[in-house]
């Protein structure tokens, strides 16, 4: 099997296709700890690519509660305990990746859900990690805790359901890394179902074919942010262009966040698929957790990020989030500003770190009306 670099385990892995990386690869930083999971991004998606039939248990974006949130169930869990448990050695992965773990004869090691697994989009839904003790208080840290977790496909540089499709159906595009499925040569073999570590390909029991997020491609391809960035109410997302380790560019938010300041990190780092939805952690959560899930780089990601209110550069960084419905490939710190500007350089967006507040008179006399102060 060729070896290929996968950057986010820092080593060669094995891989069934030679390393391949695209001109521009489509990536995002969704700040976990602004989510309100109030769900508009999933009926953004909804609304906008899956409202046929076939579809209806689809969600290419859904939004979850951790610990006890799964779509599918237990999606995650489940191929946690298949892999077993495994070390990393500072920043390097020791141990196996779904691909280096595959059973004789397979590509990938995986599962396949069963329709129970998706009957309940929402299980865990704002459930905490553990019973409230009766007659307990608050004592300054939360001992329960939750966070939302949204997510969608990751456009992985070293895609599971496109290694182990048998028709050569799945491709990665070379222009901007999207992922996608074929229609025409899927048979409906379901691999890459079973394949797909974080469960984001579905199959739709009416074409009998696969279906996936497109990463919202005509949209991209006009340079506008997808759908579920656009629509996100939380203003927790942005998407850009990640370029490749060592071409950074420290003006290139998505660069800035991912590779220079390290503040946004891959969930899953170990299956070695090198996804490329990049996550804020959630600052609250018990370290074990969040390192189970994004590796040990999460470690300097929560100290960053709490410095954030006194670093304007980042700060300039995270307030682009949810600003403008163009594609952002830089932006710039002007005083207690942040400009961002589009591909053509065009600057779109100015957002101040203090939003002004207006103190409108209690009394409107040209109306001859009393108001409040609440819009
Ligand atoms: S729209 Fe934004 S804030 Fe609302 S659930 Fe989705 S990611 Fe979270
Ligand atoms: S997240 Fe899953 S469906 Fe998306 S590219 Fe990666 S392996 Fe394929």
């Amino acid at each position: 099997m060729p070896k290929v670099h996968n950057w986010q385990i820092n080593r060669e892995m094995d891989y069934p296709y030679e390393e391949s990386r695209p001109k521009k690869q489509v990536a995002y930083v969704f700040d976990t700890n602004k989510c309100i999971e109030c769900q508009t991004c999933s009926i953004a998606c909804k609304t906008t690519w899956t409202s046929g039939k076939g579809q209806e248990y689809m969600f290419w974006n859904n939004v979850e509660t951790k610990p006890y949130g799964f779509y599918p169930l237990g999606w995650d869990v489940k191929i946690l305990e298949k892999l077993g448990a495994q070390e990393w050695a500072g920043g390097t992965y020791a141990g196996k990746t779904v691909f280096e773990s595959a059973a004789p004869g397979e590509r990938v090691l995986g599962y396949q859900p069963g329709e129970e697994d998706y009957a309940s989009p929402n299980v865990g839904e704002d459930d905490v990690s553990e019973v409230v003790q009766k007659g307990a208080f608050f004592q300054g840290i939360h001992k329960t805790w939750m966070f939302y977790l949204a997510r969608i496909c990751n456009h992985c540089t070293y895609p599971a359901c496109l290694a182990s499709c048998p028709r050569k159906a799945i491709y990665k595009r070379e222009e901007d890394g999207v992922v996608l499925i074929d229609q025409t040569r899927c048979r409906g073999y379901r691999e890459c179902v079973k394949a797909c570590p974080y469960k984001k390909v579905f199959f739709n029991l009416m074409t009998r074919v696969s279906e996936k997020c497109i990463a919202c491609y005509p949209l991209l391809e006009r340079g506008k942010q997808p759908r579920c960035v656009e629509t996100c109410i939380g203003r927790i997302r942005l998407q850009g262009w990640l370029s490749r380790a060592g071409e950074e560019k420290r003006d290139n938010p998505i660069d800035y966040l991912v590779r220079i300041r390290k503040v946004a990190i891959p969930l899953y780092p170990q299956y070695g698929l090198e996804p490329n939805v990049y996550y804020v952690p959630p600052i609250h959560v018990p370290r074990e957790f969040l390192l189970q899930m994004f590796g040990p780089a999460v470690d300097a990601a929560v100290d960053t990020y709490r410095k954030a209110k006194d670093d304007k550069e980042l700060l300039a960084a995270l307030l682009l989030f949810g600003s403008s419905d163009q594609t952002m490939t830089s932006f710039k710190r002007d005083g207690d500003a942040v400009l961002g500007y589009n591909a053509k350089g065009e600057q779109v967006v100015r957002v101040p770190f203090k939003e002004p507040v207006y103190i409108r008179p209690y009394f409107d006399e040209k109306n001859n009306v009393y108001r409040h102060n609440i819009t």
